[in-house]
């Protein structure tokens, strides 16, 4: 098992590497927090560059016969570690709670999505491959979708479990075998998937978990000389540090980084579900979602009552029924220095704008479901990445000026756009700057591609698009001779 009671109450997560269990080279761990209460939590093996060295060979051992194995065979092993995952979900949920607070609802969802990453990969494996190239009567040429090797998988806090799911289905689908670093704040549901994937036979060494921090088994990771892909989910600052070391080791990297992403509003719009998605924007894991559409842009001859209403319904929000803490100590102070800042700027919340001050969600880092109106576009409310609760709203005139304000970010993660006026909606889809547009609330499945725009990052995850990113193409030319 990976986890092991070393004292009477402290649990201790080691790494996967293998197919079993491995302590740290240095013998060290790390702490974590449960956000919900400030307890202390479990303990995560604390890896350096001998533990990722030793991920990194048994992955390198492994991939080749993965990879030569026939599609419906590395089917059948994918759609049993999926089975392993709604099997272990009880396991696999109360560590992650543990370890992020995350509402009961938010849990089922993200577990069930891991285990469908695994499903929609074991079947899409099927239909990836070459194709033929007609050079004429005398070759015959085709491509094959060849796997990188080992690839490097490093995934944030927020959605522990689902991020390195989705990462992970396709890169093993294409034929890898894989090296994931998680959040050393959110390690221990990682850890158990390697286990339970090793238990259901997936084989050993196809995927392996080092834990520990960013500079010492991030960097160590994305540097070794074996890794030949990485796939990172995190911050702009770290994602641009990756990029540096790919660019010099001349590797293939997918950034999945960080947004500030519209919800557009039209006066047309069903206002009562454009209401209900601001709100889920905030509720929906407290904000701490890339993919959340926290900047209202609504039009002006119903921006007021709008927002009124918007943040009526935040005010209902009871904190560990309809949302959890903020994951970590950090980003808690961050979000409050927001409001902090907003004061200076001379900004005073509808509604929220500071933590619980009483009561059992004083006791967690939970925050208060937060809007502020008319926020002036130059203040770092209106641009800069705020991973908690908190909407901010502009009116805006016209469809233009409604454009001109979606597009006026660093980011191009997502937008959504409301209207009665369909054509509108697809006219603003279209020339929104996001790897992601939705009208009037159509859903984002496993089946459409995501990714960034401008900062938000490179490369796309999920969908057909993510087995790609996971393969390269060789071209094979036979030259058939006159007969
Ligand atoms: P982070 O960049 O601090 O950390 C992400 C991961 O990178 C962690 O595993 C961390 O240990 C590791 N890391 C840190 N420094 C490293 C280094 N120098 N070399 C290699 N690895 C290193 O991000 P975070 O604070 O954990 O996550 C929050 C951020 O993630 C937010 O900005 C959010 O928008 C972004 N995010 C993006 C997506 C997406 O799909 N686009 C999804 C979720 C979160």
């Amino acid at each position: 098992m990976g986890a092991s009671a070393r004292q009477r109450a402290t649990v201790r997560h080691d790494h996967w590497i293998g197919g079993k269990p491995s302590e740290p080279a240095r013998g060290s761990y790390l702490p974590t927090l449960r956000p919900a209460t400030r307890e202390p939590g479990d303990e995560v093996a604390a890896g350096g560059p001998d533990d990722v060295d030793r991920a990194v060979v048994a992955a390198r051992a492994a991939y080749r016969a993965w990879a030569a194995l026939p599609a419906a065979d590395r089917s059948s092993a994918l759609h049993r570690v999926a089975d392993a995952i709604a099997a272990h979900t009880g396991e696999l949920t109360a560590l992650e709670r543990a370890c992020t607070g995350k509402t009961d609802a938010q849990l089922r969802l993200e577990t069930e999505m891991s285990a469908a990453y695994f499903r929609y990969y074991a079947g899409a494996l099927h239909a990836h491959h070459g194709r033929t190239i007609d050079q004429g009567a005398g070759a015959l040429t085709y491509t094959r979708l060849e796997p990188y090797g080992v690839v490097a998988v490093i995934t944030p806090w927020n959605l522990p479990l689902n991020q390195a799911c989705r990462a992970l289905a396709p890169a093993l689908a294409a034929g890898n075998a894989v090296v994931v670093k998680p959040s050393e704040l959110t390690s221990a549901s990682t850890v158990c998937l390697a286990r339970i994937a090793s238990e259901a036979g997936l084989p050993d060494g196809l995927l392996n978990v080092v834990t520990g921090t960013g500079r010492e088994v991030g960097t160590p990771l994305a540097l070794h000389p074996e890794v030949r892909r990485v796939a990172f989910t995190g911050s702009v600052p770290t994602g641009r540090r990756l990029a540096t070391v790919a660019a010099d080791r001349l590797i293939p990297l997918t950034l999945e980084l960080g947004g500030k992403s519209p919800l557009v509003v039209f006066a047309d719009a069903d206002l009562e579900r454009a209401a209900a998605a601001a709100v889920n924007a905030v509720a929906a894991n407290a904000g701490q979602v890339c993919s959340a559409t926290k900047r209202l842009l609504v039009e002006s001859s119903v921006h007021d009552p709008f927002v009124r209403e918007v943040a009526a319904r935040l005010e209902g929000l009871e904190p560990a029924r309809d949302f959890g803490p903020i994951n970590t100590e950090a980003q808690y102070a961050e979000v409050l220095d927001h409001f902090d800042r907003a004061r200076e700027a001379g900004c005073r919340p509808l509604t929220g704008g500071g933590a619980y001050e009483d009561g059992a969600p004083a006791g967690g880092l939970y925050i208060r479901p937060t809007l502020y109106a008319h926020v002036p576009r130059d203040l770092p409310l209106a641009r800069e990445e705020i991973f908690g609760p908190v909407l901010a709203t502009m009116p805006f005139t016209d469809e233009a000026h409604a454009l001109a304000l979606a597009d006026d970010t660093a980011y191009g993660l997502v937008a959504s756009i409301w209207s009665g006026d369909t054509a509108r909606g697809l006219r603003l889809a279209e020339r929104i700057q996001a790897g992601q547009v939705t009208v009037n609330g159509c859903p984002l499945t496993i089946e459409t591609p995501f990714g960034g725009y401008k900062q938000s990052g490179y490369g796309r995850e999920k969908g057909l698009e993510a087995l790609h990113e996971y393969a390269q193409v060789k071209t094979v030319s036979l030259a058939l001779g006159s007969s």
